[in-house]
């Protein structure tokens, strides 16, 4: 259930959203279904925070996986079939408002006019759409989004060098402890004094 608007905070002054970004944005390769499809992505962090930031979600979308977004999101929040138990709302019934905060932070790979995809060629994508969008030269590319044909996610366990607690909610995904997260609080609390 969808009650309360989602509480956003900037990590730019986050000790740990700054150790998690480094921990995550590192260059790998993957592939969807068979090995010849590989191709190689930094997975990138979505720069704000939601909630308590205590749970880390991967999210992708059909058109770009397997290269994925790590959201760090509230501990409150659940996730399908987990969600029975949750005080916050279930993932997927958020994931407009968040890639519409990863389409902020890393730029949308569709023209707003008739929604053609800037990740084509412009010479290809003009013969579509005119719009100023198309016409521009740039050629959009991760992780810029397109989110045309819909997205998945799934939770996602701390990278190695945080200390985690079991998720109550699920055996996948582990949590911040409370406490290492009220004190990064608290420490934004202090430097604001
Ligand atoms: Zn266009």
């Amino acid at each position: 259930m969808r009650d309360a608007p989602l509480i956003r905070t900037d990590g730019a002054d986050d000790p740990v959203h700054h150790k998690l970004k480094a921990a995550v944005e590192k260059r790998q390769s993957a592939y969807l279904w068979t090995p010849a499809d590989t191709i190689r992505f930094t997975p990138r962090l979505l720069p704000i925070f939601y909630g308590d930031g205590r749970a880390l979600f991967r999210i992708t979308t059909i058109n770009q996986r397997p290269a994925y977004w790590v959201i760090r999101a509230c501990s409150t929040w659940g996730c399908g079939l987990d969600g029975h138990d949750a005080s916050g709302p279930d993932f997927g019934e958020i994931t407009d408002d968040i890639m519409t905060d990863l389409e902020d932070a890393f730029g949308r790979g569709r023209c707003g006019y008739s929604g053609s995809s800037l990740f084509h060629p412009r010479k290809e994508r003009i013969q579509w759409c005119q719009c100023e969008e198309c016409s521009d030269r740039h050629v959009a590319r991760w992780p810029e989004v397109d989110d045309n044909g819909g997205c998945s996610w799934s939770r996602m366990d701390w990278p190695s060098g945080f200390a985690t607690v079991k998720n109550p909610l699920s055996w996948q995904g582990n949590l911040l402890p409370e406490a290492l997260a009220a004190r990064a609080a608290l420490q934004k609390e202090e430097e604001g004094r």
